[in-house]
């Protein structure tokens, strides 16, 4: 095992280190992943893949420090959160990754599983720098981003640096439903589905009885993605050549005011785990500005958890 004293960064080379030339039990663990995520169950058994994410990407650490994992109920300013508990000995050594339900619940499970991979960073972090893990930049700083990279890339995850949902996110589900229920005047979601697959909400949704019960509306679909590759070889080469021109424009005017990109940035532009019915989605462009998922006004992407923090935290 290595030092239980490394830095973050330091921390981050020795996991990556290990995806270069996965072991047996990794490979296991990456297939037993593979199956579970492969199915058409939207729910996300955090149980069942904290071991096999344990092994694959965080060295078996965690499982070995007895780090825990639960859904909470009450937890509803963030997706999830990594805290720090008082041990038998009455020091803060014990580690608990919690997901919040309310945020989680209407979410696809890419959500679920992007938040749930970022907590169990914070507690990988944690356990290996002997709980020195930095608080600089919020926890997220270069060895953060270099492991969330790395992880991004190995299994095409979208872990990013936010600890809320917001418009970079969002921008994925282009197939949007709208509630004409009670619930859309209600945080954080205001009675909208939002998907990269078109796949309306249904009785499939682990949801589903609950929304009837709690709310009683119907949806209704008010945005669609972006034509797919087919339809747009299906196209007239006029169409398409003022299609290009748009495209280009679309892709220019928001990095102009965005400004430079930095490596945090850069992770949070990698595409969400995909099936074959989410290939059609296209990357629309980064915005500078997300929507504050709790008083709802704009603020600087980059300052998104500062504003959290300083306006929000209880
Ligand atoms: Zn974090
Ligand atoms: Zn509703
Ligand atoms: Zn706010």
């Amino acid at each position: 095992m290595a030092s239980r004293t490394e830095t973050d960064e330091e921390a981050a080379l020795e996991a990556i280190a290990t995806l270069q030339n996965c072991s047996g039990e990794q490979k296991k663990a990456q297939e037993e992943i593979d199956t579970l995520l492969l199915d058409e169950n939207p729910f996300a058994n955090i149980n069942e893949l904290f071991p096999l994410y344990d092994t694959l990407y965080f060295r078996g650490l965690l499982l070995r420090d007895r780090v825990e994992v639960s859904w909470s109920s009450r937890l509803t300013l963030c997706a999830g959160i990594c805290e720090l508990l008082k041990d038998n000995a009455g020091k803060y050594r014990r580690i608990r990754v919690k997901l919040s339900e309310p945020l989680l619940k209407y979410r696809t499970r890419e959500d679920t599983v992007n938040t749930f991979l970022h907590e169990l960073m914070h507690a990988y972090f944690f356990v290996t720098t002997s709980f020195k893990h930095s608080r600089e930049d919020g926890g997220h700083g270069p060895g953060f981003l270099l492991l969330a990279n790395s992880i991004n890339n190995h299994g095409s995850y979208f872990i990013t640096v936010f600890h809320t949902f917001h418009d970079e996110v969002d921008s994925y589900r282009t197939h949007v439903w709208q509630c004409n229920g009670s619930c859309k005047d209600r945080p954080p979601f205001f009675g909208l589905v939002k998907r990269s697959m078109n796949r309306p909400p249904s009785k499939s949704d682990f949801w589903w009885t609950r929304h009837e019960a709690e709310c009683g509306g119907e949806y209704t679909k008010i945005a669609e993605p972006k034509p797919t590759k087919a339809q747009i070889a299906s196209l007239s080469a006029k169409e398409r050549a003022g299609r290009q021109k748009n495209k280009i424009n679309a892709w220019l005017t928001p990095a102009a005011d965005a400004g430079p990109v930095d490596a945090g940035t850069e992770a949070s532009r990698r595409p969400v785990r995909k099936r074959a019915a989410d290939e059609q989605t296209e990357l629309t462009p980064k915005r500078a500005t997300v929507e504050c998922p709790i008083c709802n006004a704009r603020v600087a992407e980059t300052s998104i958890n500062d504003h959290l923090d300083n306006e929000h935290s209880s």
